[in-house]
Protein backbone atom coordinates (compact mmCIF):
# COMPACT_ATOMS: atom_id res chain seq x y z
CA UNK A 1 0.00 0.00 0.00
CA UNK A 2 1.05 3.44 -0.66
CA UNK A 3 2.33 4.95 2.52
CA UNK A 4 1.33 8.91 2.76
CA UNK A 5 1.83 10.04 6.17
CA UNK A 6 3.35 8.74 9.41
CA UNK A 7 0.06 7.54 10.07
CA UNK A 8 -1.28 4.41 10.29
CA UNK A 9 -4.60 3.11 11.47
CA UNK A 10 -5.49 -0.67 11.84
CA UNK A 11 -8.70 -0.95 12.79
CA UNK A 12 -9.74 -4.54 14.10
CA UNK A 13 -12.00 -6.36 16.38
CA UNK A 14 -10.20 -9.49 18.72
CA UNK A 15 -12.06 -12.19 20.64
CA UNK A 16 -11.17 -12.59 23.89
CA UNK A 17 -8.53 -15.38 23.54
CA UNK A 18 -6.70 -12.72 21.14
CA UNK A 19 -4.11 -10.73 23.25
CA UNK A 20 -1.67 -9.03 21.34
CA UNK A 21 -0.96 -7.97 17.69
CA UNK A 22 1.83 -7.48 15.74
CA UNK A 23 2.34 -4.73 12.93
CA UNK A 24 4.90 -4.89 10.74
CA UNK A 25 6.16 -2.85 7.77
CA UNK A 26 9.75 -3.96 6.61
CA UNK A 27 12.40 -4.47 9.37
CA UNK A 28 9.90 -2.13 11.63
CA UNK A 29 7.58 -4.22 13.59
CA UNK A 30 5.52 -3.21 16.47
CA UNK A 31 3.47 -5.33 19.30
CA UNK A 32 0.18 -3.89 20.85
CA UNK A 33 -2.00 -5.51 23.58
CA UNK A 34 -5.45 -5.92 22.06
CA UNK A 35 -8.57 -4.23 23.56
CA UNK A 36 -11.64 -6.09 23.43
CA UNK A 37 -15.48 -5.10 23.29
CA UNK A 38 -16.13 -4.36 19.50
CA UNK A 39 -13.85 -2.15 16.74
CA UNK A 40 -11.06 -0.83 18.12
CA UNK A 41 -7.99 1.01 16.47
CA UNK A 42 -4.47 1.19 16.68
CA UNK A 43 -2.93 4.44 15.22
CA UNK A 44 0.53 3.45 14.82
CA UNK A 45 3.43 6.22 14.19
CA UNK A 46 5.79 4.93 11.35
CA UNK A 47 9.36 6.23 10.93
CA UNK A 48 9.88 8.98 8.81
CA UNK A 49 11.32 6.99 5.60
CA UNK A 50 8.39 4.63 5.06
CA UNK A 51 6.69 8.37 3.92
CA UNK A 52 6.19 8.43 -0.08
CA UNK A 53 6.87 4.36 -0.67
CA UNK A 54 4.62 1.28 -1.36
CA UNK A 55 5.41 -0.97 1.05
CA UNK A 56 3.31 -4.03 2.27
CA UNK A 57 2.25 -3.99 5.93
CA UNK A 58 1.38 -7.53 7.93
CA UNK A 59 -0.71 -7.52 10.74
CA UNK A 60 -0.43 -10.71 13.14
CA UNK A 61 -2.55 -11.79 16.09
CA UNK A 62 -2.52 -14.68 18.85
CA UNK A 63 -5.69 -15.00 18.63
CA UNK A 64 -9.18 -15.01 16.81
CA UNK A 65 -8.84 -11.11 15.12
CA UNK A 66 -10.76 -9.69 12.29
CA UNK A 67 -9.12 -6.73 10.63
CA UNK A 68 -11.72 -4.24 9.97
CA UNK A 69 -9.07 -1.72 7.55
CA UNK A 70 -5.51 -1.11 6.98
CA UNK A 71 -4.96 3.45 6.25
CA UNK A 72 -2.41 5.12 5.92
CA UNK A 73 -3.88 8.17 7.45
CA UNK A 74 -3.84 11.85 5.60
CA UNK A 75 -6.66 13.51 7.11
CA UNK A 76 -7.69 13.10 11.25
CA UNK A 77 -10.23 10.59 10.50
CA UNK A 78 -9.17 9.39 7.63
CA UNK A 79 -10.18 5.69 8.26
CA UNK A 80 -13.65 6.46 9.17
CA UNK A 81 -14.41 7.82 5.84
CA UNK A 82 -15.12 11.46 7.25
CA UNK A 83 -14.01 14.38 5.84
CA UNK A 84 -14.30 17.76 7.53
CA UNK A 85 -17.15 20.40 7.07
CA UNK A 86 -16.65 23.70 6.62
CA UNK A 87 -20.10 24.90 7.81
CA UNK A 88 -20.00 22.86 10.59
CA UNK A 89 -16.41 24.24 12.13
CA UNK A 90 -18.07 27.70 11.56
CA UNK A 91 -20.99 26.97 13.45
CA UNK A 92 -19.16 25.39 16.81
CA UNK A 93 -17.04 28.35 16.62
CA UNK A 94 -19.94 31.00 16.87
CA UNK A 95 -21.72 28.55 19.05
CA UNK A 96 -18.48 28.60 21.61
CA UNK A 97 -17.95 32.55 21.37
CA UNK A 98 -20.25 33.19 24.45
CA UNK A 99 -18.65 30.70 26.57
CA UNK A 100 -15.48 31.39 29.05
CA UNK A 101 -11.88 30.62 28.08
CA UNK A 102 -11.75 27.92 30.83
CA UNK A 103 -8.24 25.56 31.93
CA UNK A 104 -8.56 22.40 34.16
CA UNK A 105 -5.23 21.75 35.90
CA UNK A 106 -4.69 18.14 36.88
CA UNK A 107 -2.05 19.56 39.40
CA UNK A 108 -0.98 15.94 40.68
CA UNK A 109 -2.32 12.20 39.83
CA UNK A 110 -1.49 11.65 43.43
CA UNK A 111 -3.53 11.20 46.14
CA UNK A 112 -3.50 10.42 49.67
CA UNK A 113 -6.59 8.51 49.72
CA UNK A 114 -7.53 5.01 47.97
CA UNK A 115 -11.21 5.13 46.93
CA UNK A 116 -12.56 1.85 45.31
CA UNK A 117 -14.22 3.80 42.96
CA UNK A 118 -11.79 6.59 41.75
CA UNK A 119 -11.63 6.73 38.23
CA UNK A 120 -7.91 6.99 38.05
CA UNK A 121 -7.86 2.87 38.41
CA UNK A 122 -8.77 2.49 35.18
CA UNK A 123 -5.37 2.77 34.50
CA UNK A 124 -3.82 2.43 37.70
CA UNK A 125 -0.41 1.37 36.36
CA UNK A 126 0.00 5.01 34.84
CA UNK A 127 -2.11 7.28 36.76
CA UNK A 128 -0.59 8.10 40.60
CA UNK A 129 3.06 6.61 39.66
CA UNK A 130 3.39 9.45 37.16
CA UNK A 131 5.96 12.07 38.56
CA UNK A 132 5.08 15.62 38.28
CA UNK A 133 6.41 18.35 36.33
CA UNK A 134 10.19 19.02 38.21
CA UNK A 135 9.91 22.98 38.10
CA UNK A 136 8.85 25.41 41.30
CA UNK A 137 5.60 26.85 42.15
CA UNK A 138 6.97 30.32 40.53
CA UNK A 139 7.36 28.80 37.17
CA UNK A 140 3.55 27.13 37.00
CA UNK A 141 2.28 30.21 37.83
CA UNK A 142 4.68 32.32 34.88
CA UNK A 143 4.00 29.13 32.91
CA UNK A 144 -0.03 29.42 33.69
CA UNK A 145 0.02 33.19 33.19
CA UNK A 146 0.95 33.39 29.34
CA UNK A 147 -2.42 31.66 28.62
CA UNK A 148 -5.25 33.83 28.64
CA UNK A 149 -8.18 32.52 30.41
CA UNK A 150 -11.01 33.40 32.24
CA UNK A 151 -11.66 30.46 34.33
CA UNK A 152 -8.86 28.35 36.32
CA UNK A 153 -9.89 25.31 37.91
CA UNK A 154 -7.37 22.93 40.01
CA UNK A 155 -7.91 19.44 40.66
CA UNK A 156 -6.20 16.03 40.42
CA UNK A 157 -5.34 13.16 42.28
CA UNK A 158 -5.72 15.53 45.41
CA UNK A 159 -4.58 18.69 44.48
CA UNK A 160 -3.26 20.28 48.11
CA UNK A 161 -0.12 17.23 47.90
CA UNK A 162 1.34 19.28 45.44
CA UNK A 163 4.25 21.18 47.26
CA UNK A 164 3.95 24.97 46.91
CA UNK A 165 0.12 24.42 46.19
CA UNK A 166 -0.82 27.16 48.65
CA UNK A 167 1.57 30.04 46.67
CA UNK A 168 0.07 29.17 43.11
CA UNK A 169 -3.04 29.57 44.28
CA UNK A 170 -2.35 33.02 45.45
CA UNK A 171 -0.03 33.32 42.34
CA UNK A 172 -2.56 32.53 39.38
CA UNK A 173 -5.94 33.75 41.77
CA UNK A 174 -4.50 37.20 41.44
CA UNK A 175 -5.83 36.56 37.62
CA UNK A 176 -8.09 34.52 37.85
CA UNK A 177 -10.11 33.64 41.37
CA UNK A 178 -9.33 29.95 41.85
CA UNK A 179 -12.19 26.71 41.59
CA UNK A 180 -10.87 23.76 42.99
CA UNK A 181 -11.65 20.11 43.83
CA UNK A 182 -10.23 18.58 47.46
CA UNK A 183 -10.88 15.52 49.35
CA UNK A 184 -10.25 17.87 52.23
CA UNK A 185 -7.84 15.31 54.09
CA UNK A 186 -4.98 15.87 55.95
CA UNK A 187 -2.64 17.96 52.86
CA UNK A 188 -5.47 20.25 53.71
CA UNK A 189 -4.90 22.45 56.56
CA UNK A 190 -7.86 24.84 56.97
CA UNK A 191 -6.35 26.96 59.77
CA UNK A 192 -3.35 27.44 57.10
CA UNK A 193 -5.83 28.45 54.07
CA UNK A 194 -7.13 30.96 56.57
CA UNK A 195 -3.86 32.22 57.66
CA UNK A 196 -2.20 32.58 53.67
CA UNK A 197 -5.01 32.28 51.03
CA UNK A 198 -6.58 35.69 50.15
CA UNK A 199 -10.19 35.25 50.27
CA UNK A 200 -10.43 37.28 46.43
CA UNK A 201 -8.27 34.76 44.77
CA UNK A 202 -10.73 32.19 45.20
CA UNK A 203 -13.86 31.51 43.41
CA UNK A 204 -14.77 28.33 44.80
CA UNK A 205 -13.39 25.09 46.57
CA UNK A 206 -15.88 22.36 46.56
CA UNK A 207 -14.85 18.99 48.69
CA UNK A 208 -15.76 15.51 48.18
CA UNK A 209 -16.97 13.44 51.24
CA UNK A 210 -15.57 9.68 50.59
CA UNK A 211 -16.98 7.81 53.87
CA UNK A 212 -14.78 5.03 53.63
CA UNK A 213 -11.19 7.17 53.86
CA UNK A 214 -12.23 10.20 56.57
CA UNK A 215 -14.96 9.94 59.32
CA UNK A 216 -18.58 12.21 58.82
CA UNK A 217 -17.15 14.00 61.80
CA UNK A 218 -13.75 15.42 60.42
CA UNK A 219 -15.30 16.17 56.93
CA UNK A 220 -18.10 18.26 58.32
CA UNK A 221 -15.65 19.96 60.76
CA UNK A 222 -13.18 21.19 58.12
CA UNK A 223 -15.71 22.27 56.36
CA UNK A 224 -17.69 24.16 58.33
CA UNK A 225 -14.55 26.32 59.64
CA UNK A 226 -13.83 26.20 55.79
CA UNK A 227 -17.10 28.02 55.22
CA UNK A 228 -17.16 30.02 58.25
CA UNK A 229 -13.86 31.87 57.23
CA UNK A 230 -14.53 32.11 53.26
CA UNK A 231 -18.38 31.73 53.08
CA UNK A 232 -20.53 29.50 51.98
CA UNK A 233 -20.86 31.34 48.67
CA UNK A 234 -16.91 30.54 48.33
CA UNK A 235 -17.52 26.58 49.22
CA UNK A 236 -18.87 23.00 47.58
CA UNK A 237 -19.76 19.70 49.18
CA UNK A 238 -19.46 16.66 46.91
CA UNK A 239 -20.59 12.76 47.22
CA UNK A 240 -20.28 9.80 44.90
CA UNK A 241 -23.33 7.66 45.07
CA UNK A 242 -21.37 4.67 45.82
CA UNK A 243 -23.94 1.86 46.52
CA UNK A 244 -21.94 1.45 49.87
CA UNK A 245 -22.39 5.47 51.06
CA UNK A 246 -25.47 6.34 49.55
CA UNK A 247 -26.78 6.55 53.22
CA UNK A 248 -24.99 10.12 53.41
CA UNK A 249 -26.72 12.02 50.77
CA UNK A 250 -29.42 13.08 53.51
CA UNK A 251 -26.87 14.40 55.53
CA UNK A 252 -24.48 16.33 52.64
CA UNK A 253 -27.70 17.55 51.97
CA UNK A 254 -28.69 19.07 54.96
CA UNK A 255 -25.46 20.58 55.60
CA UNK A 256 -25.56 21.83 52.34
CA UNK A 257 -28.60 24.03 53.42
CA UNK A 258 -27.06 24.20 57.10
CA UNK A 259 -23.82 26.15 55.64
CA UNK A 260 -25.48 28.08 52.66
CA UNK A 261 -22.55 26.42 50.09
CA UNK A 262 -22.54 27.14 46.71
CA UNK A 263 -22.94 24.05 45.12
CA UNK A 264 -23.66 20.36 46.18
CA UNK A 265 -22.79 17.42 43.44
CA UNK A 266 -24.24 13.90 43.75
CA UNK A 267 -22.30 12.39 41.58
CA UNK A 268 -23.14 9.14 39.89
CA UNK A 269 -21.55 6.31 40.71
CA UNK A 270 -21.01 3.90 37.09
CA UNK A 271 -20.58 0.34 36.81
CA UNK A 272 -18.51 -0.46 33.58
CA UNK A 273 -19.24 -4.22 32.74
CA UNK A 274 -16.86 -5.77 29.92
CA UNK A 275 -18.63 -6.43 26.95
CA UNK A 276 -16.90 -8.60 24.07
CA UNK A 277 -19.14 -8.96 20.72
CA UNK A 278 -21.11 -12.55 20.20
CA UNK A 279 -18.60 -13.91 17.29
CA UNK A 280 -15.74 -12.93 15.60
CA UNK A 281 -16.05 -10.28 12.91
CA UNK A 282 -19.39 -9.09 14.31
CA UNK A 283 -18.70 -4.76 14.72
CA UNK A 284 -16.06 -4.69 11.51
CA UNK A 285 -18.87 -4.14 8.84
CA UNK A 286 -19.87 -1.30 11.31
CA UNK A 287 -17.23 0.32 9.13
CA UNK A 288 -18.20 3.03 6.94
CA UNK A 289 -15.50 1.30 4.10
CA UNK A 290 -16.66 -2.18 4.57
CA UNK A 291 -20.40 -1.37 3.87
CA UNK A 292 -21.02 1.84 2.55
CA UNK A 293 -25.36 1.12 3.21
CA UNK A 294 -24.89 1.29 6.74
CA UNK A 295 -23.96 5.23 5.58
CA UNK A 296 -27.63 5.58 4.76
CA UNK A 297 -29.15 4.33 7.64
CA UNK A 298 -28.42 6.08 10.77
CA UNK A 299 -28.49 4.17 14.09
CA UNK A 300 -31.03 4.55 16.44
CA UNK A 301 -29.06 6.88 19.02
CA UNK A 302 -27.45 9.82 18.82
CA UNK A 303 -24.69 9.19 21.67
CA UNK A 304 -21.98 8.65 18.94
CA UNK A 305 -23.10 10.91 16.10
CA UNK A 306 -19.89 12.84 15.22
CA UNK A 307 -19.90 16.36 16.19
CA UNK A 308 -17.81 19.27 16.02
CA UNK A 309 -16.90 20.53 19.72
CA UNK A 310 -14.95 23.69 20.84
CA UNK A 311 -12.48 21.65 23.26
CA UNK A 312 -9.30 23.13 22.64
CA UNK A 313 -10.30 26.22 21.71
CA UNK A 314 -12.16 27.53 24.44
CA UNK A 315 -11.59 24.55 27.01
CA UNK A 316 -8.33 22.56 27.72
CA UNK A 317 -6.91 19.95 30.66
CA UNK A 318 -3.64 20.45 31.90
CA UNK A 319 -1.52 17.18 32.99
CA UNK A 320 0.72 17.09 36.15
CA UNK A 321 3.91 17.67 33.58
CA UNK A 322 2.14 20.93 31.75
CA UNK A 323 1.04 18.49 29.39
CA UNK A 324 -1.90 20.00 27.36
CA UNK A 325 -5.02 18.00 26.44
CA UNK A 326 -8.38 19.45 24.44
CA UNK A 327 -10.17 17.61 27.32
CA UNK A 328 -10.34 15.03 29.92
CA UNK A 329 -11.49 12.41 27.42
CA UNK A 330 -8.15 12.67 26.02
CA UNK A 331 -6.14 13.23 28.74
CA UNK A 332 -7.57 9.83 30.02
CA UNK A 333 -7.57 8.38 26.65
CA UNK A 334 -4.31 9.85 25.71
CA UNK A 335 -2.70 7.64 28.94
CA UNK A 336 -4.42 4.50 28.38
CA UNK A 337 -3.26 4.44 24.52
CA UNK A 338 -0.17 6.36 24.50
CA UNK A 339 1.58 6.85 21.26
CA UNK A 340 -1.01 5.00 19.62
CA UNK A 341 -3.57 6.98 20.85
CA UNK A 342 -6.03 8.51 18.24
CA UNK A 343 -5.02 12.24 17.12
CA UNK A 344 -7.07 14.08 19.15
CA UNK A 345 -6.45 12.21 22.30
CA UNK A 346 -2.92 13.29 21.85
CA UNK A 347 -1.32 16.28 23.87
CA UNK A 348 -1.24 19.20 21.79
CA UNK A 349 2.03 21.31 23.18
CA UNK A 350 3.11 22.19 26.74
CA UNK A 351 2.60 25.35 28.75
CA UNK A 352 6.45 25.44 29.84
CA UNK A 353 7.19 25.21 25.73
CA UNK A 354 4.88 27.90 24.35
CA UNK A 355 1.23 26.57 23.97
CA UNK A 356 -1.16 28.06 22.36
CA UNK A 357 -5.39 27.03 22.15
CA UNK A 358 -6.40 25.86 18.97
CA UNK A 359 -8.10 27.36 16.59
CA UNK A 360 -9.95 24.39 15.48
CA UNK A 361 -12.55 22.59 16.98
CA UNK A 362 -12.33 19.00 17.57
CA UNK A 363 -14.42 16.35 15.67
CA UNK A 364 -16.10 13.73 18.41
CA UNK A 365 -17.85 10.86 18.44
CA UNK A 366 -17.81 10.16 21.87
CA UNK A 367 -19.66 13.05 23.48
CA UNK A 368 -21.27 10.58 25.79
CA UNK A 369 -17.69 10.11 27.10
CA UNK A 370 -17.29 13.56 27.96
CA UNK A 371 -16.60 14.80 31.95
CA UNK A 372 -19.45 17.15 33.60
CA UNK A 373 -16.66 19.40 33.59
CA UNK A 374 -15.75 19.90 30.56
CA UNK A 375 -19.42 19.04 28.69
CA UNK A 376 -20.58 22.14 31.08
CA UNK A 377 -18.06 24.71 29.21
CA UNK A 378 -18.09 23.02 25.44
CA UNK A 379 -21.75 21.76 25.14
CA UNK A 380 -23.02 24.63 23.56
CA UNK A 381 -20.97 24.64 21.17
CA UNK A 382 -21.24 20.98 20.04
CA UNK A 383 -22.45 21.03 15.92
CA UNK A 384 -23.63 17.94 14.22
CA UNK A 385 -21.27 16.64 11.40
CA UNK A 386 -23.61 16.05 8.62
CA UNK A 387 -21.90 12.51 8.04
CA UNK A 388 -25.43 10.21 8.77
CA UNK A 389 -23.89 7.86 10.44
CA UNK A 390 -23.29 6.74 14.50
CA UNK A 391 -19.31 6.04 14.26
CA UNK A 392 -18.03 2.76 16.06
CA UNK A 393 -15.76 2.98 18.72
CA UNK A 394 -12.53 2.53 17.49
CA UNK A 395 -10.95 2.68 20.46
S1 LIG B 1 -9.95 11.27 46.78
FE1 LIG B 1 -10.50 11.42 44.60
S2 LIG B 1 -8.54 11.19 43.52
FE2 LIG B 1 -8.21 10.47 45.61
S3 LIG B 1 -8.57 8.24 45.52
FE3 LIG B 1 -10.51 9.22 46.11
S4 LIG B 1 -11.65 9.51 44.18
FE4 LIG B 1 -9.46 9.15 43.67
S1 LIG C 1 -15.17 14.09 24.90
FE1 LIG C 1 -16.44 15.91 25.24
S2 LIG C 1 -15.01 17.64 25.48
FE2 LIG C 1 -13.87 15.92 24.58
S3 LIG C 1 -13.95 16.34 22.37
FE3 LIG C 1 -15.65 14.93 22.88
S4 LIG C 1 -17.43 16.22 23.24
FE4 LIG C 1 -15.61 17.53 23.32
Amino acid sequence: MKITSVYLDVLYEAQPDCKTIDVSIEQHSQRFAVLHGGLRMISMILPDVFVGRDLDVSVKSDGQLVIGSITSRSITHGPLGIQHDPRGIEECLQNASPAPVSLQWFATWKCNYKCNYCWQETTRDSYRKVRNADVTPVEWIEAFSRIPVQEFYISGGEPTVLPGMLDIVNGIGQRVPIKMTSNLGKSFDVDQWIKEVDPNNLDCVTFSFHPTQQSWEEYSSKITRFADAFGGHKTGCELVMHPGQKHFEQGIRDMQKKLDLRTINIDVYHVQPAKFPPKPGEGTDRCPHQDTSLTMAPRATDKTDPVYCSAGVNRVNVDPLGDVYTCMSAIDRGKMFGQEALPHYRSTGNVFEGFSMSREPTLCWEKFRCSACDASIVQDSWTPHPYPYELPLPE
